[in-house]
């Protein structure tokens, strides 16, 4: 028999009614916050003509305006920040398109609610007081090690705060303190998962019995592989910095899509181009409301996030739709080594140097389980020409720039003129051969 761990019933297995009631009471007063204090939703409102007054049931929510990412980008630092400074006492942030990050700030209820969450998160793995919990996402700016830290604390979990790579250390302390839990990327677990089995270590020797992974898109098929390699069962879990990190959505011991927090957040499925909501189980734009955040909330935020919401009765008596994986994005954005990296990033910076053309070819791979980004472009006819060590300081030049402005590490690859295909359409700069 399954035992579907529940970390709080009360909140997890609320009737849809009272869901309901507490996401229209919660959404009222987040919109009469943004109004009064942050002058990009005021301003949005009223040219949609819809006061905070006007929210009467939740159905109204398709009256109010959406955001996206270029927004967190245009207010850079803090002007999406709804609360007084002095009531902010977190920022984390994620590579944004500039080489800024995306800035998101945080009260203490705000910390408090996100810890609730992945509490939830990490008990429906079944994670309890007994359970010792290696944390290996990114500890930093970044929300995965930091978010998952604070879930596992409320737990009441032993929390091993390794942060990511060193993963022989990794490996000797899972073996020496009897790990029994493991949050990172699933590419990371993957890493691990191979690295244990080249040192020649058994599975008999750790006591690993699950995983939370996210931050990045994974396969069905990467899930068979960790839950192989390292013995456990692997659970995919959802967040992003916007709306306050990992933990917006997690799975259950049925494996079968991510149960929402829907009291924290309100999710919906748009037609990404008509902007219409959709019924559950269309596939769709995955657009969240933050309902409970004080220090940034959001209104119908634009993940770009492509799937579907699936509000059919779970056998593990939870309440709150689930989310399937996630499907692909609306956008062109690609995660490269747990980095935003869009084409467009890329592109401004190979215009900005001297004797380059604008035709280029980005290629990303997975050797093993580290992703590798290779960028071909052309020369103008003049450089063509140059020896051989003028070619080199011009490939060092464009590897130094893109690592500083899109955040990644790039083998720049010069071709000759004219030498990458041309289109006739849409041009096709990518090629993404991960297979996600
Ligand atoms: P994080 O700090 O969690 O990486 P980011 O804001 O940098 O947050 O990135 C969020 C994006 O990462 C999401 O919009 C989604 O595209 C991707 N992502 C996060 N978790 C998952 C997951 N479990 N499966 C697929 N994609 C995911
Ligand atoms: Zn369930």
């Amino acid at each position: 028999m399954i035992k579907h761990n529940i970390w709080n019933p009360a909140a997890e297995c609320m009737p849809r009614e009272q869901i309901r009631a507490i996401q229209l009471k919660r959404l009222q007063s987040v919109v009469r916050r943004v109004y009064d204090n942050v002058p990009l939703y005021r301003g949005r409102m009223d040219e949609k003509g819809v006061k905070p007054e006007d929210i009467r049931t939740l159905e109204d929510l398709k009256y109010l305006p959406f955001t996206q990412k270029t927004d967190l980008r245009d207010e850079y630092p803090t002007g999406l920040f709804a609360a007084p400074r002095k009531e902010i006492v977190r920022i984390h942030g994620s590579s944004g398109t500039t080489g800024k990050p995306i800035l998101a700030g945080y009260t203490r209820n705000d910390l408090e609610n996100w810890s609730e969450m992945m509490a939830r998160t990490l008990g429906a793995a079944g994670a309890t007081e007994d359970d010792t919990i290696q944390i290996a996402y990114g500890y930093g700016l970044f929300t995965g090690g930091l978010g998952a830290h604070q879930g596992a604390t409320r737990v009441g979990a032993t929390v091993v705060p390794i942060s990511s790579g060193n993963t022989a250390r990794q490996i000797m302390l899972m073996k020496d303190l009897g790990t029994t839990m493991l949050c990172c990327t699933p590419s990371y677990a993957t890493h691990i998962g191979e690295t244990i089995q080249e040192m020649g270590i058994p599975l008999s020797d750790l006591k690993l019995r699950a995983g939370c992974f996210g931050a990045e898109p994974w396969t069905e098929a990467m899930r068979q592989r960790i839950e192989e390699l390292l013995g456990i069962k692997a659970m995919d879990i959802y967040g992003l910095t916007e709306i306050c990190g990992p933990g917006v959505a997690y799975e259950c011991m049925m494996q079968h899509g991510m149960h929402i927090n829907e009291d924290h957040v309100i999710a919906e499925i748009i037609d990404p181009i008509t902007e219409e909501p959709l019924p559950y189980g269309e596939k769709g734009e995955l657009v969240f409301t933050t309902i409970s955040k004080e220090g940034m909330p959001m209104l119908r935020y634009r993940t770009h996030d492509l799937c579907q919401l699936n509000a059919e009765p779970c056998e593990c008596g939870r309440t709150f739709v689930r989310m399937n994986r996630i499907m692909g994005r609306t956008d062109d954005m690609l995660i490269i080594r747990g980095v935003n990296v869009f084409p467009s990033q890329i592109e401004t910076v190979l215009v900005s140097i001297d004797g380059l053309a604008p035709h280029y070819m980005i290629e990303v791979d997975r050797k093993g389980t580290t992703d590798s980004v290779e960028i071909q472009v052309e020369v103008n006819e003049g450089v063509f020409t140059d020896t051989v060590g003028q070619l080199e300081g011009m490939k060092k030049q464009i590897s130094e720039r893109i690592k500083s402005v899109v955040g990644i590490s790039a083998n720049i690859k010069l071709v000759a003129p004219k030498s990458i295909p041309r289109s006739e359409g849409k041009a096709k700069r990518v090629i993404d051969k991960r297979k996600l």
